[in-house]
């Protein structure tokens, strides 16, 4: 980021004034907020909505809201849903047809809503899974309409991660926990003797336009050390970490690997990690009609390749066994992604961890793997020693 653009400090009046900047700006303000004992995404209208005094503790297969004292309000981890849920909703209507009396069909297209999100708290991880987004859905010579709409007009506010939960392993990943691309503005929250607030970056002209209208002081050098060492202590915090090792070369050769048994076992094939993965973006379409046979509308919905129509040719899928889509999926996520798209499938938000029902953590698969393939190497070298 170029160090011309402004850094400020924002205290909690000037969150406040952020949101109603926003709002009055146009902006659908969507943020974390606390429903259903979890930190979910939903429209705010005032920075009260937001999780303050909230912080998360995750697990494999587990995750739970716990009060804290600091009153932190980006004190969370990624809840179960990610800004896919408004970038690519799970259920969009394409077209609808009509057949009028005299027999002759109508066909109406739909047309993207003129929505202008404005996404506050992105963390950085998700910062990277919005841009696979944009090259799987708004690149490319066929994209998708509606997802180009709603990103073209979409202002964001990222939340730099200061408290890491234990799924999480951006830093192996390269996505995190810092924020330095992406955004039109970017905050680090700072609780400590100097007091609650935010150290607040912009990170384009539309970020400096909004920056300018919320009431804010320059940025100090003790906020901007402070902010500096609160992301550089999350570094050293992160839960989990991929294996460091070439995770491309891994997959290719772990096809055949028993480990895939091993996973098929525990799988339960529900499609929850595909549909927490803030990267993943298959969609099916279906059509619905009414009884009168008269209209009929077509539907695009998130699809998963753990569903078994998900690879259904002909008379049956390519892949029936729990066995094979798992593999496809890690495969892809981790490894044939960056043929496609030219980086990897997985920012590491852990999301997939955490809301899987029987704790499938892809990092301890992938460590697996390798230890896996190093096994296999090992009796190859021993079998090809002379006697
Ligand atoms: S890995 Fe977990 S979340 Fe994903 S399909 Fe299997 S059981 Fe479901
Ligand atoms: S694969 Fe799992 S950890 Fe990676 S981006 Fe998707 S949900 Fe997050």
């Amino acid at each position: 980021m170029s160090d011309r653009r402004t850094a400020a400090v924002l205290d909690r009046a000037g969150l406040d004034a952020l949101v109603r900047v926003l709002r009055a700006r146009g902006h659908t303000v969507v943020g974390p907020t606390v429903r259903d004992a979890a930190v979910v995404l939903a429209e705010i209208t005032s920075a009260d909505e937001l999780p303050f005094g909230w912080g998360t503790e995750v697990e494999a297969g587990r995750y739970r809201l716990v009060p804290r004292a600091d009153g932190a309000v980006f004190a969370h981890t990624t809840g179960p849903q990610s800004w896919k849920a408004f970038l690519h909703p799970e259920r969009e209507k394409l077209w609808s047809a009509d057949r009028t009396a005299a027999g002759e069909l109508t066909i109406t297209e739909e047309r993207p809503a003129r929505t202008s999100y404005a996404f506050l708290g992105v963390r950085p991880c998700d910062l990277r899974a919005i841009a696979v987004q944009d090259r799987v859905l708004a690149g490319g010579r066929y994209p998708d309409r509606g997802y180009a709409a709603r990103r073209a007009g979409a202002f964001l506010v990222a939340a730099e991660c200061t408290e890491p939960g234990a799924t999480c392993f951006c830093v192996s990943m390269g996505t995190g926990p810092g924020a330095d691309a992406g955004f039109d503005l970017a905050l680090t929250e700072l609780l400590d003797a100097a007091g609650h607030r935010f150290l607040v970056r912009a990170g384009s002209d539309a970020g400096e336009a909004v920056l300018a209208d919320v009431p804010h002081r320059p940025a100090d050098e003790d906020t901007r050390a402070a902010a500096r060492d609160a992301v550089a202590a999350a570094r050293e915090r992160m839960g989990r970490a991929m294996p460091p090792v070439d995770l491309r070369a891994l997959l290719g050769d772990s096809l055949t690997a028993d480990r895939w048994d091993d996973l098929a076992a525990r799988c339960l094939t529900c499609g929850n990690c595909t549909m927490v993965c803030p990267t993943c973006f298959c969609v099916t379409t279906e059509e619905v009609t009414d009884l009168s046979g008269t209209h009929a509308e077509r539907w695009q919905r998130w699809d998963s390749c753990f569903d078994l129509d998900f690879s259904r040719l002909h008379d049956g899928p390519v892949r029936s066994s729990g066995r094979s889509r798992y593999r496809q999926w890690l495969t892809h996520k981790l490894a044939t992604w960056y043929e496609q798209f030219g980086s990897s499938g997985c920012v590491g938000c852990g999301r997939c961890v955490a809301w899987c029902p029987v704790g499938i953590d892809l990092t301890e698969e992938a460590a697996a793997l390798c230890e896996e393939r190093t096994a296999r190497s090992r009796t190859e070298t021993l079998e090809e020693s002379p006697r």
